[in-house]
């Protein structure tokens, strides 16, 4: 799963009219309505265990393969493995020319820290501030060297631009043009969640501050959010950022007009603060009221990024059964789960490979297990089902966005997404969050999947995580597409165990940390649980004539499923 919310991404234009009905085919006559006690459903649950889904995990976040890293032998040693499990299965390739995989060629930009540089002058003086410690800066995508020289600073909250939704920090006619945006990383806790989530994006917030003329942008973290891990920030940020790249040559990142975008620690904060007509402290707490804010701070800054870009080619790997109805086959479900980790990097404790266990050898042998109970069904379902294992989620959903940009299959023809990615295995499957459910048609087989397995639904019980743009499901949602990503509640059946506090203790000590193993207590039977509701909800998805929907007047449909999209940024 991805966690840093300051990703770039330039969004172009959902071009993908979703059509409701049968889009235009004729279907076979309706068989009925799907049914989830058949015999053969029952039989096909009943085979979905949790042995399985250990194995595939300890295959996958083993040491040999190096945690997954982009460009490494671990990273296809890893696909190889879903390679050869998919074929075993009987299922067909449907990446490029007539194989497994799709290419996804990136471009990794890593600051050169000797070079690059941020002051701060204030009344007080000029202050120079340290890398890795006050401030981390973006990488430049597109240019060697860019800089920002002694520019005027505008504090706009969380810089988010709502007015639909009742929250503009612009809304009292802040002026940006030239200027550098200083924003609080997250997103008011007024908005609902997932509307919380997508506007918490630092690729949304980039493009309102350059829309409206800004031409660099910092971010900093109030001290309470429970996301502020500077340590990992800094490992992580060594590894510098990555960007797909178009066949001219383009990356899908980077903006000309933004010059600079650094984030920092709280001593950087204290420091851009210098001077401020109010304290770092009053617009914490200010924000945390939901109360907008916009006002100039007292202090100017100047920032020099110095970045080297390296060609990285990395794969996709596509797995498809063909559904069994003429004029519906051509229509498919889509399983995605991400492969790529963090490969080896900064030491933690003595251990530099990050193997990702939980993230996200998990989801992908979830995933595994699914498609094992498909190619099991002697009745195919009516429409296609792809699998679909990405590359470069942890770099910004770039595997998953390469795809759904280019999809291997008729792009008009993906009806849904369900994603796999960290689901939460650490006690048994009480209840789930199904992200993305209350905006579509897709809340009716998730539900319904939900109580034939006797599983709970619950509201989401941490939005300051921002869980809904946090990991691949979240392109397809961009392209039009509903889309469900589904993850595990806090209940855990034993009053001994607090769900709550073992979600907290997994983010804060093991989430993007080597100690990401094999090492840890995990529930395999809930893993197995996973993979029983995911495929009964998207094999209802693939049974049903009518595709789904989303809601009228919903926020993403409205967004990205149909409608010209309102986020601005090249488009490649
Ligand atoms: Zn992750």
């Amino acid at each position: 799963m991805v966690w840093h919310v300051g990703f770039r991404v330039a969004f172009g234009v959902a071009v993908l009219a979703l059509v409701t009905g049968c889009g235009g085919t004729t279907a076979s006559p309706d068989p009925g309505p799907v049914t989830l006690d058949a015999p053969e459903i029952t039989a096909v649950l009943d085979g979905i265990q949790g042995a399985p889904i250990r194995q595939h995990m300890s295959v996958l976040a083993d040491d040999a393969l190096e945690g997954r890293g982009l460009g490494t032998a671990g990273y296809e040693g890893a696909l190889s493995y879903v390679e050869k499990t998919v074929t075993s299965y009987g299922l067909a390739p449907a990446g490029e020319g007539g194989g497994f995989r799709q290419r996804v060629p990136l471009r990794n930009s890593v600051v050169v820290e000797d070079g690059s540089s941020m002051r701060v002058q204030s009344a007080a003086g000029k202050r120079t501030l340290v890398y890795g410690k006050d401030y981390l800066l973006g990488a430049d995508p597109l240019r060697a060297d860019v800089r920002i020289d002694d520019a005027a600073v505008v504090f706009v909250g969380y810089g988010v631009s709502a007015p639909a939704l009742g929250y503009d920090d612009y809304g009292t006619g802040a002026d940006v043009k030239g200027k550098v945006v200083a924003y609080l990383s997250g997103a008011p806790a007024m908005l609902p969640s997932n509307e919380r989530a997508y506007y918490s994006s630092g690729a949304v917030k980039e493009a309102e501050a350059v829309r409206r003329g800004a031409i660099g942008t910092i971010s900093f973290t109030s001290p309470d959010d429970p996301r502020f891990r500077w340590d990992v920030s800094v490992a992580t940020g060594k590894q510098g950022g990555y960007a797909w790249v178009d066949a001219q040559g383009n990356p899908n990142r980077g903006d000309p007009a933004l010059r600079g975008s650094a984030s920092l620690n709280h001593s950087g904060v204290e420091a851009l603060f210098a001077g401020a007509p109010k304290p770092a402290a009053e617009v914490f707490a200010a924000a945390a009221k939901s109360a907008p804010q916009a006002f100039a701070l007292a202090t100017r800054v100047s920032l020099v990024t110095r970045s080297t870009h390296t060609d990285v080619e990395s794969a996709n790997l596509v797995a498809r059964l063909e559904g069994s109805d003429p004029a519906l086959k051509d229509e498919h479900v889509v399983y995605v789960a991400h492969v790529d980790h963090f490969g080896r990097g900064v030491a933690m404790n003595g251990d530099d490979i990050y193997n990702g266990a939980h993230d996200n050898a998990s989801g992908v042998a979830i995933v595994l297990e699914v498609a094992r109970a498909y190619s099991t069904l002697t009745a195919r379902p009516r429409r296609s089902v792809l699998f679909l294992f990405v590359t470069a989620e942890e770099r910004g959903l770039l595997g998953s966005d390469y795809f759904a940009r280019h999809p291997t299959v008729p792009r008009e023809g993906i009806v849904a997404d369900l994603t796999l990615d960290m689901p939460f295995l650490f006690h048994p499957l009480l209840d789930i969050v199904p992200y993305g459910a209350q905006h579509s048609t897709l809340v009716t087989p998730v539900t319904r999947a939900a109580a034939r397995l006797g599983i709970e639904i619950a509201t989401d019980p941490i939005p300051e995580q921002v869980l809904f743009i946090r990991s691949d499901h979240f392109s397809f949602v961009r392209q039009g597409v509903p889309s469900l990503f589904i993850k595990s509640g806090f209940k855990t059946g034993d009053p001994s165990k607090d769900g709550a506090a073992i979600n907290a203790g997994y983010r804060r000590d093991v989430y993007h940390k080597p100690n990401d193993d094999m090492s840890q207590p995990f529930d395999f039977e809930a893993g197995a649980a996973h993979a029983k509701l995911n495929f009964l909800t998207g094999w209802q998805v693939a049974q049903e004539p009518v595709r789904p929907a989303w809601n009228p007047g919903d926020f993403f449909g409205q967004l990205f499923g149909g409608a010209p999209s309102r986020e601005t940024g090249p488009a490649h």
